[in-house]
Protein backbone atom coordinates (compact mmCIF):
# COMPACT_ATOMS: atom_id res chain seq x y z
CA UNK A 1 0.00 0.00 0.00
CA UNK A 2 1.27 3.47 -0.99
CA UNK A 3 1.26 5.75 2.23
CA UNK A 4 -0.50 9.07 1.23
CA UNK A 5 1.10 12.59 2.75
CA UNK A 6 -1.51 15.79 2.11
CA UNK A 7 0.65 16.46 -1.18
CA UNK A 8 0.10 13.20 -2.67
CA UNK A 9 1.10 9.64 -2.58
CA UNK A 10 4.60 8.82 -1.44
CA UNK A 11 6.63 5.70 -2.76
CA UNK A 12 6.86 2.48 -0.98
CA UNK A 13 9.62 2.83 2.25
CA UNK A 14 11.73 -0.53 -0.22
CA UNK A 15 12.10 2.64 -2.96
CA UNK A 16 12.85 5.42 -0.85
CA UNK A 17 15.12 3.43 1.20
CA UNK A 18 17.21 2.20 -1.72
CA UNK A 19 17.11 5.65 -4.08
CA UNK A 20 18.64 7.17 -0.23
CA UNK A 21 21.08 4.29 -0.46
CA UNK A 22 21.93 4.58 -4.41
CA UNK A 23 22.39 8.76 -3.32
CA UNK A 24 25.18 7.60 -1.01
CA UNK A 25 26.84 5.34 -2.71
CA UNK A 26 26.68 7.79 -6.42
CA UNK A 27 28.11 10.56 -4.00
CA UNK A 28 31.07 8.53 -3.44
CA UNK A 29 32.51 9.45 -0.31
CA UNK A 30 30.63 13.31 -0.46
CA UNK A 31 28.19 14.39 1.72
CA UNK A 32 24.82 15.31 0.18
CA UNK A 33 22.83 18.59 1.56
CA UNK A 34 19.33 18.56 0.08
CA UNK A 35 17.26 20.95 0.03
CA UNK A 36 13.28 20.87 0.09
CA UNK A 37 12.30 21.04 -3.71
CA UNK A 38 12.20 17.76 -6.22
CA UNK A 39 15.19 16.53 -5.08
CA UNK A 40 13.44 15.68 -1.32
CA UNK A 41 10.79 14.79 -2.84
CA UNK A 42 12.57 11.95 -4.99
CA UNK A 43 14.53 10.81 -1.78
CA UNK A 44 11.69 11.12 0.83
CA UNK A 45 8.84 11.26 -0.88
CA UNK A 46 7.82 14.95 0.25
CA UNK A 47 9.07 17.83 -1.03
CA UNK A 48 8.68 19.98 1.70
CA UNK A 49 9.30 23.90 1.86
CA UNK A 50 12.09 26.01 1.92
CA UNK A 51 12.28 28.88 3.94
CA UNK A 52 14.60 30.96 5.97
CA UNK A 53 14.69 28.50 8.58
CA UNK A 54 17.01 26.17 7.56
CA UNK A 55 15.49 22.38 6.37
CA UNK A 56 18.06 19.67 5.06
CA UNK A 57 18.07 16.08 4.19
CA UNK A 58 21.87 15.52 5.43
CA UNK A 59 23.11 12.07 4.04
CA UNK A 60 26.36 11.40 4.92
CA UNK A 61 29.22 9.18 3.08
CA UNK A 62 28.39 6.95 6.66
CA UNK A 63 26.09 6.77 9.29
CA UNK A 64 22.10 7.77 9.36
CA UNK A 65 20.65 10.37 7.31
CA UNK A 66 18.95 12.47 9.06
CA UNK A 67 15.97 15.24 8.45
CA UNK A 68 17.02 19.00 10.25
CA UNK A 69 13.68 20.47 10.40
CA UNK A 70 12.28 23.85 12.20
CA UNK A 71 10.38 22.13 15.47
CA UNK A 72 7.50 24.19 14.08
CA UNK A 73 7.56 22.26 10.31
CA UNK A 74 7.98 19.34 11.70
CA UNK A 75 4.64 17.88 11.77
CA UNK A 76 4.66 18.22 8.32
CA UNK A 77 7.01 15.51 7.29
CA UNK A 78 4.63 12.84 9.32
CA UNK A 79 2.97 11.22 6.84
CA UNK A 80 7.09 9.80 5.59
CA UNK A 81 8.10 6.35 6.81
CA UNK A 82 11.29 7.92 8.22
CA UNK A 83 11.93 5.71 10.87
CA UNK A 84 11.72 2.70 8.52
CA UNK A 85 14.21 4.71 6.02
CA UNK A 86 16.69 5.13 8.99
CA UNK A 87 16.18 8.84 8.99
CA UNK A 88 16.64 10.23 11.73
CA UNK A 89 15.17 13.88 12.56
CA UNK A 90 16.89 16.29 14.16
CA UNK A 91 14.28 18.73 15.24
CA UNK A 92 15.96 22.69 16.03
CA UNK A 93 13.85 25.97 17.76
CA UNK A 94 14.87 29.83 16.66
CA UNK A 95 17.97 30.54 18.21
CA UNK A 96 19.78 27.12 17.91
CA UNK A 97 22.50 26.64 15.62
CA UNK A 98 20.71 24.42 12.83
CA UNK A 99 23.47 24.30 10.53
CA UNK A 100 25.86 23.49 13.05
CA UNK A 101 23.09 20.65 13.89
CA UNK A 102 23.53 19.98 10.17
CA UNK A 103 27.19 20.21 9.67
CA UNK A 104 27.89 17.34 12.59
CA UNK A 105 26.67 14.94 10.44
CA UNK A 106 28.77 15.99 7.97
CA UNK A 107 32.05 16.16 10.11
CA UNK A 108 35.27 14.54 8.40
CA UNK A 109 33.80 15.08 5.02
CA UNK A 110 36.37 17.12 3.30
CA UNK A 111 33.83 17.40 0.08
CA UNK A 112 30.23 18.15 0.44
CA UNK A 113 27.49 18.83 -2.16
CA UNK A 114 24.54 20.61 -1.95
CA UNK A 115 21.26 19.98 -3.99
CA UNK A 116 20.63 22.64 -7.12
CA UNK A 117 18.01 24.74 -6.05
CA UNK A 118 19.48 25.12 -2.17
CA UNK A 119 18.71 28.93 -0.93
CA UNK A 120 22.33 30.74 -1.35
CA UNK A 121 21.65 31.90 1.98
CA UNK A 122 21.87 28.24 3.17
CA UNK A 123 24.59 27.85 1.03
CA UNK A 124 26.79 30.04 2.47
CA UNK A 125 25.47 29.24 6.08
CA UNK A 126 26.68 25.37 5.59
CA UNK A 127 30.09 26.65 4.19
CA UNK A 128 30.79 29.06 7.31
CA UNK A 129 29.91 25.78 9.40
CA UNK A 130 32.02 23.34 6.97
CA UNK A 131 34.90 25.77 6.21
CA UNK A 132 37.34 22.92 5.56
CA UNK A 133 35.01 21.09 3.27
CA UNK A 134 34.72 21.94 -0.04
CA UNK A 135 31.21 22.69 -1.67
CA UNK A 136 29.60 21.24 -4.97
CA UNK A 137 26.73 20.60 -6.82
CA UNK A 138 24.52 17.28 -5.81
CA UNK A 139 22.56 18.01 -9.41
CA UNK A 140 25.19 15.37 -11.05
CA UNK A 141 24.89 12.82 -8.15
CA UNK A 142 21.32 12.99 -8.37
CA UNK A 143 20.22 13.02 -11.79
CA UNK A 144 22.15 9.67 -12.12
CA UNK A 145 19.20 8.69 -10.50
CA UNK A 146 16.94 10.89 -11.23
CA UNK A 147 17.31 10.54 -15.09
CA UNK A 148 16.31 6.56 -15.08
CA UNK A 149 12.18 6.24 -13.74
CA UNK A 150 11.78 3.05 -12.56
CA UNK A 151 8.15 1.75 -13.75
CA UNK A 152 6.33 3.44 -10.91
CA UNK A 153 7.37 6.67 -12.51
CA UNK A 154 6.93 6.10 -15.85
CA UNK A 155 3.42 5.20 -14.98
CA UNK A 156 2.61 8.74 -13.16
CA UNK A 157 4.30 10.19 -16.58
CA UNK A 158 1.66 8.09 -18.84
CA UNK A 159 -1.04 9.34 -16.56
CA UNK A 160 -0.09 12.83 -16.77
CA UNK A 161 0.57 12.21 -20.36
CA UNK A 162 -3.08 10.91 -20.74
CA UNK A 163 -4.56 14.35 -18.94
CA UNK A 164 -3.19 16.76 -20.80
CA UNK A 165 -4.41 14.84 -23.94
CA UNK A 166 -7.87 15.27 -22.79
CA UNK A 167 -7.20 19.09 -22.26
CA UNK A 168 -5.94 19.26 -25.89
CA UNK A 169 -8.77 17.45 -27.29
CA UNK A 170 -11.07 19.98 -25.59
CA UNK A 171 -9.35 23.34 -27.00
CA UNK A 172 -11.71 24.17 -29.90
CA UNK A 173 -14.32 24.34 -26.65
CA UNK A 174 -12.25 27.39 -25.83
CA UNK A 175 -10.07 29.02 -28.33
CA UNK A 176 -12.18 31.25 -31.07
CA UNK A 177 -11.69 34.71 -32.34
CA UNK A 178 -12.87 37.78 -30.59
CA UNK A 179 -11.46 36.21 -27.02
CA UNK A 180 -8.09 37.12 -25.72
CA UNK A 181 -5.20 34.79 -24.90
CA UNK A 182 -5.95 35.35 -21.11
CA UNK A 183 -9.60 34.31 -21.34
CA UNK A 184 -8.88 31.32 -23.26
CA UNK A 185 -5.70 30.02 -21.13
CA UNK A 186 -7.92 30.44 -17.47
CA UNK A 187 -10.65 27.53 -19.13
CA UNK A 188 -7.34 25.51 -20.06
CA UNK A 189 -6.06 25.89 -16.73
CA UNK A 190 -9.30 25.22 -15.28
CA UNK A 191 -9.66 21.59 -17.80
CA UNK A 192 -5.76 21.20 -16.38
CA UNK A 193 -7.23 20.95 -13.17
CA UNK A 194 -10.65 19.21 -13.98
CA UNK A 195 -8.52 16.38 -15.90
CA UNK A 196 -6.23 15.08 -12.97
CA UNK A 197 -3.58 17.64 -12.63
CA UNK A 198 -3.17 18.97 -9.35
CA UNK A 199 -2.43 22.53 -10.19
CA UNK A 200 -1.77 24.40 -13.70
CA UNK A 201 1.76 24.87 -13.74
CA UNK A 202 2.04 26.51 -17.41
CA UNK A 203 -0.15 27.85 -19.90
CA UNK A 204 1.40 29.25 -22.83
CA UNK A 205 -1.54 30.61 -25.65
CA UNK A 206 0.74 32.36 -27.94
CA UNK A 207 -1.98 33.42 -31.05
CA UNK A 208 -0.41 35.13 -34.14
CA UNK A 209 2.90 37.02 -34.08
CA UNK A 210 3.16 35.88 -30.19
CA UNK A 211 3.86 32.45 -31.33
CA UNK A 212 7.21 33.05 -32.86
CA UNK A 213 8.26 34.00 -29.25
CA UNK A 214 8.51 30.26 -27.86
CA UNK A 215 8.16 31.29 -23.89
CA UNK A 216 5.58 33.37 -24.75
CA UNK A 217 2.89 32.74 -22.02
CA UNK A 218 -0.89 34.71 -21.75
CA UNK A 219 -1.45 38.45 -23.34
CA UNK A 220 -4.76 40.17 -23.78
CA UNK A 221 -4.07 40.20 -27.69
CA UNK A 222 -7.79 39.18 -29.22
CA UNK A 223 -7.66 35.96 -31.37
CA UNK A 224 -8.57 36.68 -34.60
CA UNK A 225 -9.90 34.31 -37.40
CA UNK A 226 -7.05 32.86 -39.50
CA UNK A 227 -4.38 32.88 -36.37
CA UNK A 228 -1.98 29.80 -35.84
CA UNK A 229 -2.21 29.62 -32.02
CA UNK A 230 0.58 27.79 -30.16
CA UNK A 231 -0.81 25.95 -26.90
CA UNK A 232 1.77 24.34 -24.75
CA UNK A 233 0.40 23.08 -21.47
CA UNK A 234 1.39 20.85 -18.50
CA UNK A 235 1.45 20.02 -14.34
CA UNK A 236 2.39 17.96 -12.03
CA UNK A 237 -0.32 14.94 -11.38
CA UNK A 238 -0.55 14.04 -7.89
CA UNK A 239 2.61 11.40 -7.87
CA UNK A 240 4.17 14.48 -8.78
CA UNK A 241 5.23 13.96 -12.17
CA UNK A 242 4.60 16.55 -14.80
CA UNK A 243 2.98 16.65 -18.54
CA UNK A 244 4.13 19.00 -20.98
CA UNK A 245 2.55 18.79 -24.36
CA UNK A 246 2.46 21.71 -27.15
CA UNK A 247 0.23 21.48 -30.43
CA UNK A 248 -0.58 24.22 -32.93
CA UNK A 249 -4.14 25.07 -33.80
CA UNK A 250 -5.39 27.08 -36.55
CA UNK A 251 -8.38 29.71 -36.28
CA UNK A 252 -10.22 29.19 -39.44
CA UNK A 253 -7.77 28.73 -42.54
CA UNK A 254 -4.30 30.29 -41.87
CA UNK A 255 -4.16 34.11 -43.06
CA UNK A 256 -0.56 33.30 -43.88
CA UNK A 257 -0.28 31.54 -47.00
CA UNK A 258 3.17 29.36 -45.85
CA UNK A 259 1.80 27.55 -43.17
CA UNK A 260 0.43 24.54 -44.34
CA UNK A 261 4.15 23.86 -45.91
CA UNK A 262 6.27 25.12 -43.18
CA UNK A 263 3.94 22.89 -40.59
CA UNK A 264 4.65 20.23 -42.80
CA UNK A 265 8.14 20.42 -42.34
CA UNK A 266 7.48 20.91 -38.54
CA UNK A 267 6.04 17.30 -38.21
CA UNK A 268 8.34 15.25 -40.61
CA UNK A 269 11.19 16.98 -38.22
CA UNK A 270 9.31 16.08 -34.75
CA UNK A 271 8.14 12.42 -36.31
CA UNK A 272 12.05 12.06 -37.15
CA UNK A 273 13.01 13.00 -33.66
CA UNK A 274 10.45 10.96 -32.50
CA UNK A 275 11.73 7.69 -34.58
CA UNK A 276 15.16 7.94 -34.00
CA UNK A 277 15.37 7.20 -30.04
CA UNK A 278 16.30 4.27 -28.65
CA UNK A 279 18.64 3.19 -25.82
CA UNK A 280 22.26 3.82 -27.40
CA UNK A 281 21.64 6.79 -29.18
CA UNK A 282 23.15 10.09 -28.07
CA UNK A 283 21.16 12.69 -26.46
CA UNK A 284 22.71 14.51 -29.22
CA UNK A 285 21.70 12.77 -31.97
CA UNK A 286 17.86 13.35 -31.48
CA UNK A 287 18.10 17.27 -31.31
CA UNK A 288 20.10 16.64 -34.68
CA UNK A 289 17.17 14.75 -36.15
CA UNK A 290 15.03 17.12 -35.83
CA UNK A 291 17.53 19.95 -36.48
CA UNK A 292 18.65 18.78 -39.76
CA UNK A 293 15.04 17.93 -41.40
CA UNK A 294 14.19 21.64 -40.41
CA UNK A 295 17.48 22.83 -41.48
CA UNK A 296 17.41 21.05 -44.80
CA UNK A 297 14.24 22.63 -45.81
CA UNK A 298 15.83 26.26 -45.68
CA UNK A 299 13.97 26.57 -41.85
CA UNK A 300 17.56 26.40 -39.60
CA UNK A 301 17.67 29.95 -38.17
CA UNK A 302 13.77 30.02 -37.33
CA UNK A 303 14.30 26.75 -34.78
CA UNK A 304 15.78 28.71 -32.28
CA UNK A 305 16.12 26.16 -29.27
CA UNK A 306 17.10 22.58 -28.08
CA UNK A 307 14.70 20.06 -29.02
CA UNK A 308 13.94 19.19 -25.82
CA UNK A 309 14.25 18.77 -22.03
CA UNK A 310 14.46 15.56 -19.14
CA UNK A 311 10.94 15.43 -17.15
CA UNK A 312 10.01 14.15 -14.48
CA UNK A 313 9.38 15.66 -10.62
CA UNK A 314 10.86 18.92 -12.51
CA UNK A 315 8.84 20.23 -15.92
CA UNK A 316 12.64 21.12 -16.98
CA UNK A 317 15.28 18.05 -15.81
CA UNK A 318 18.24 15.70 -17.48
CA UNK A 319 18.62 14.66 -19.87
CA UNK A 320 18.54 17.91 -21.94
CA UNK A 321 17.82 16.95 -25.78
CA UNK A 322 20.72 19.20 -27.16
CA UNK A 323 23.96 19.53 -29.42
CA UNK A 324 26.62 19.25 -27.71
CA UNK A 325 25.36 16.30 -25.26
CA UNK A 326 27.03 13.03 -26.16
CA UNK A 327 24.86 11.41 -22.74
CA UNK A 328 23.91 8.02 -24.01
CA UNK A 329 19.93 7.23 -23.67
CA UNK A 330 19.17 4.44 -21.48
CA UNK A 331 15.66 2.80 -20.96
CA UNK A 332 13.61 4.78 -18.64
CA UNK A 333 14.67 8.19 -19.54
CA UNK A 334 11.57 10.62 -20.33
CA UNK A 335 11.71 13.74 -22.03
CA UNK A 336 10.53 16.20 -24.66
CA UNK A 337 10.40 16.24 -28.21
CA UNK A 338 9.56 19.68 -29.44
CA UNK A 339 11.19 21.45 -32.30
CA UNK A 340 9.59 24.69 -33.21
CA UNK A 341 9.59 26.91 -36.11
CA UNK A 342 9.19 30.76 -35.41
CA UNK A 343 8.76 33.31 -38.49
CA UNK A 344 9.42 36.49 -36.22
CA UNK A 345 6.42 39.22 -36.47
CA UNK A 346 3.91 36.36 -38.12
CA UNK A 347 3.23 33.10 -36.44
CA UNK A 348 5.18 30.47 -35.01
CA UNK A 349 4.41 26.53 -34.37
CA UNK A 350 5.30 23.74 -32.43
CA UNK A 351 4.82 20.08 -31.68
CA UNK A 352 5.66 18.51 -28.23
CA UNK A 353 5.47 14.89 -26.96
CA UNK A 354 7.13 13.24 -23.78
CA UNK A 355 8.40 10.22 -24.41
CA UNK A 356 10.02 7.33 -22.53
CA UNK A 357 13.07 5.52 -23.98
CA UNK A 358 12.12 1.80 -23.77
CA UNK A 359 14.36 -1.88 -24.56
CA UNK A 360 14.21 -1.70 -27.67
CA UNK A 361 13.01 1.55 -28.99
CA UNK A 362 10.49 4.55 -27.58
CA UNK A 363 6.77 4.80 -25.91
CA UNK A 364 5.44 8.17 -26.51
CA UNK A 365 3.21 9.73 -23.35
CA UNK A 366 1.08 11.91 -25.36
CA UNK A 367 -1.54 10.15 -28.16
CA UNK A 368 -3.21 13.22 -29.90
CA UNK A 369 -2.62 13.60 -33.67
CA UNK A 370 0.25 15.69 -35.13
CA UNK A 371 -1.48 17.71 -37.24
CA UNK A 372 -1.93 21.14 -37.40
CA UNK A 373 -5.79 21.84 -35.97
CA UNK A 374 -7.84 24.00 -37.77
CA UNK A 375 -11.09 24.89 -35.70
ZN1 LIG B 1 9.97 25.46 -22.86
ZN1 LIG C 1 5.99 22.59 -23.40
ZN1 LIG D 1 8.69 21.24 -22.91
Amino acid sequence: MARRSPLGPVPESAVLRSRLERAREAAAGTGLLIAPGSDLRYLLGQPGGSFERLTMLVIPAEGAPALVVPKLEAPGYDGLPLEELGVEVLTWVDGEDAYGLAADRLRGSDRVAVSDFTPALHVLAMRDALPKAEQTLAGPIVRELRMRKDAAEVEALRKAGAAIDRVHARVGEWLRPGRTEAEVGADIADAIVEEGHVVADFVIVASGPNGASPHHALSDRVIEAGDVVVVDIGGPVAEGYNSDSTRTYAVGTPRDADVAATYAVLRDAQQAAVDAVRPGVSAESIDAAARDVIAAAGFGDFFIHRTGHGIGLDVHEEPYIVGGNGLLLEPGMAFSVEPGIYQPGRWGARIEDIVVVTEDGVEPMNQRPHDLVVL
